[in-house]
């Protein structure tokens, strides 16, 4: 194995991934809270434009690289609908294999061994991965609750911040749900101009909101396409977590970077795929409200009865996720393991998203009101409390 393989960070997740098996084997009834992937079906729409596509013998040769006009049109149309941004979809916009894929192989564009990326911990995994990958340093800067989990880019030492080649972000937050205002999004521009730093904010979230709170997009504030790119997905906003297809737009000579590289690796997303994609991105708001509603209820269930149960956590603001601080003195891998032994509740430690994710547990809004009144009862009974 080369050494890149060697220094990714154990796999925390395996640990559990073993008991949920084990607990399986002997017939418990698991409750999954552990998994980023939504329940629900992928709107009908979207599933027709896939059948009709998929018939049509054009479809079944080789992509473009760079994604079909007609999908990137569609990215530029839904954000100007969005976010008032403008895009120009033949240079500012670029089809992903997911948008996993995009930001695993985005270093690979940009960083020489060495030089340093910048995320935060806790954090997306494949930050650190991409950038590994590509030979380069991870600076990991911690997320705290007295913040709101935004990063502090003060907190940042000057001779790493001039090392840096990259900054990614994440608004709505996996895991902590922690979403930015335009005034982070501002003072993240300052920072990327004054040092040089390409911004690769990851965006997945940006329509799983709540309370009819629309979250910005990195692009609406002032200089941002100057230094840096935005990737979304359709995974979770319609979703579509199998269908592999995402998005990054902004900046043209960094989409023109990434675009090369996967050039190289890749030879695009199956159109009949991307026709989906844009039923998907067309469909009326209605569709995502009806998603986000139910999430919501979901959201409204979860978080009074851990609140009952003594555990201080908030409603979060947008995303599926919830990031709720473990008992007193009890680490998050331990804390995990004790909620699947006791309750059959898969969760997922803090720990596996970074350092600073320790002290944490995350639980997602992906199963139904009933089993998440059923995981609360088990909790109660069993004398879990936080
Ligand atoms: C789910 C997720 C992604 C990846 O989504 P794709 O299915 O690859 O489009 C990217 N970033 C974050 C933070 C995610 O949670």
């Amino acid at each position: 194995m080369a050494d890149r393989i060697k220094h990714l960070p154990p796999y925390l997740f395996a640990a559990i991934d073993k008991m949920k098996q084990e607990a399986i084997r002997q017939g418990k009834d698991i409750i999954n809270l552990g998994v980023g992937d939504p329940d629900l079906p992928t709107p009908a729409p979207i599933i027709h434009r896939l059948q009709k596509a998929a018939e049509d013998p054009r479809n079944h040769q080789y992509p473009s690289y760079e994604g079909m006009l007609p999908f990137r049109k569609a990215v530029s149309n839904w954000y100007k609908r969005r976010f008032n941004v403008t895009l120009d979809p033949e240079s500012e916009v670029l089809t992903l294999i997911g948008s996993k894929e995009g930001i695993g192989h985005f270093p690979l564009a940009f960083i020489n061994p060495g030089d340093v990326a910048l995320m935060t911990s806790p954090g997306y995994p494949v930050y650190h991965a991409g950038t590994l990958f590509a030979g380069g340093k991870s600076y990991f800067i911690p997320l705290k609750a007295e913040r709101g989990f935004l990063p502090d880019l003060a907190s940042i030492p000057t001779e790493v911040a001039k090392a840096a080649k990259i900054l990614f972000i994440n608004s709505p937050n996996n895991p902590t749900a922690a979403t930015a205002d335009r005034g982070f999004f501002s003072a993240v521009v300052e920072f990327a101009k004054r040092y040089n730093i390409i911004v690769a904010h990851d965006a997945a979230y940006s329509e799983m909101f709540y309370d009819g709170k629309r979250p910005p997009s990195f692009l609406e504030v002032e200089g941002a396409k100057e230094v840096g790119v935005e990737f979304h997905s359709l995974s979770k906003t319609y979703n579509m977590t199998g269908w592999r297809i995402g998005f990054v737009v902004g900046n043209r000579e960094v989409l023109a970077g990434l675009g090369k590289i996967k050039s190289n690796l890749d030879s695009g997303v199956f159109q009949a795929v991307q026709e989906a994609g844009i039923a998907a991105l067309e469909m009326e708001d209605s569709v995502v409200e009806t998603i986000r509603k139910i999430y919501q209820e979901r959201r409204d269930t979860l978080i009074p009865g851990l609140q009952k149960l003594g555990f201080k956590v908030t409603p979060p603001p947008a995303s599926f996720y919830v990031w709720i601080p473990t008992p007193a003195g009890i680490a998050s891998a331990d804390f995990t393991a004790l909620l699947l032994s006791k309750t059959a509740i898969v969760t997922t430690p803090g720990k596996g998203f970074g350092d600073a994710g320790e002290g944490y547990i995350r639980m997602t809004l992906t199963v139904g009101t009933e089993r998440l009144e059923e995981a609360l009862d088990r909790m109660e009974k069993s004398g879990i409390r936080g």
